[in-house]
């Protein structure tokens, strides 16, 4: 079944939470100011759990979702994940099964993720400079780790790893070279992310913002590219070749290139509340209709009302505004995932 919102965007793809806890404090999305050790995140009673978590990937498909991505906060902090990963692969017209991680955990998990039959992999690096890195990272990662996870991850069977890397002007935008030079000729594509204005913590503004056209303009003029054509819908991503041949480079430009206007996204948090934008200022408690035996009739037409009457379009406004447009706050980043 397709079902279309208010602005003809088929439900296609569910990002799910599985926690909104993290072992990194990024600045930009859980500063540590604010997310201290004695900060209160949901109870493990909150969190959905695996039985739960399938009976609605399960409904979500009826409704034409076919891509699922497990995030967080820090999805590979979540115990047994391989059990819950394996329950999803095995689900009939889940066609994709991706996962996002920060890879600080990645060494210990890759082979159980690959078992299980988690299809993709997607690593947020930001740079290769452990100093930078340690600062992004809120003092908690290293590089190291990092890229040691990546290597057990291709040893595990994972060939073509996304590399997702936040972009801010002043912060890591003279280490983007670093990062093309390391993977380029590889079968892991880097993705450079325009910085956003997620959640209420970063004091985001514009001017920090490196736009993507700024970064094509730069690896353009060591290794030449050329821009290919986007298959697939609901890609949010521009990918270009090297025409030497040695590989992919993408670039996700929400902030100058909007690309609401294919958002075929629905976002669950880690305690069942769904979300119909990553800038969405409240979510419905999908999780509460569970625990209080709501049918999978009632749930189904539920989730298909709230998309009909969908018309999220935030990055758009944002993009015309050059500020944040709402003051209402948003739902932060770590729970819902990026
Ligand atoms: S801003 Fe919202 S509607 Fe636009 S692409 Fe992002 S999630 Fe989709």
């Amino acid at each position: 079944m397709i079902i279309l919102d208010a602005f003809n965007r088929p439900l296609h793809d569910l990002r799910i939470s599985l926690i909104d806890r993290c072992n990194f404090r990024c600045p930009y999305c859980m500063p540590s100011e604010k997310y201290h050790h004695a900060y209160q995140f949901l109870d493990k009673k909150e969190w959905l759990s695996f039985e739960e978590i399938v009976r609605l990937v399960k409904i979500f498909v009826q409704l034409g979702v076919i891509k699922l991505r497990l995030t967080g906060g820090e999805p590979l902090l979540r115990p047994d994940l391989d059990v819950l990963i394996r329950l999803l692969s095995a689900i009939k017209g889940v066609d994709d099964l991706a996962l996002t991680t920060n890879g600080f955990l990645l060494a210990e998990w890759a082979p159980r993720l690959k078992a299980a039959g988690l299809g993709r992999l997607t690593v947020s690096l930001d740079t290769l400079d452990e100093a930078i890195f340690y600062r992004m990272s809120g003092e908690k990662g290293s590089v190291k780790e990092v890229l040691e996870g990546i290597r057990a991850a291709e040893k595990a069977g994972f060939d073509s790893i996304r590399i997702n890397a936040v972009i801010q002007r002043g912060i890591n935008d003279h280490t983007i070279l670093d990062l093309v030079k390391y993977f380029r000729g590889t079968r892991h594509s880097v993705r450079f992310i325009e910085y956003m204005d997620v959640g209420n913590q970063n004091h985001w503004d514009y001017s920090q913002v490196v736009q993507s056209s700024e970064i094509i303009t730069l690896i353009d003029s060591y290794f030449p590219l050329e821009q290919l054509k986007n298959i697939k819908s609901g890609e949010t991503s521009e990918i270009y070749r090297f025409k030497d041949g040695q590989g992919e480079v993408g670039f996700i430009s929400s902030v100058t290139k909007a690309f609401c206007n294919t958002c075929s996204r629905l976002r669950l948090s880690a305690d069942g509340r769904m979300y119909t934008c990553l800038f969405a200022t409240h979510g419905a408690n999908l999780g509460g209709y569970l625990r209080t035996s709501a049918s999978d009739e009632f749930i189904t037409n539920f989730i298909r009302e709230t998309w009909l009457k969908r018309d999220d379009h935030y990055s758009e406004i944002r993009s015309k505004l050059r500020h944040t447009p709402q003051a209402l706050p948003k739902i932060e980043m770590f729970q819902i995932g990026g």
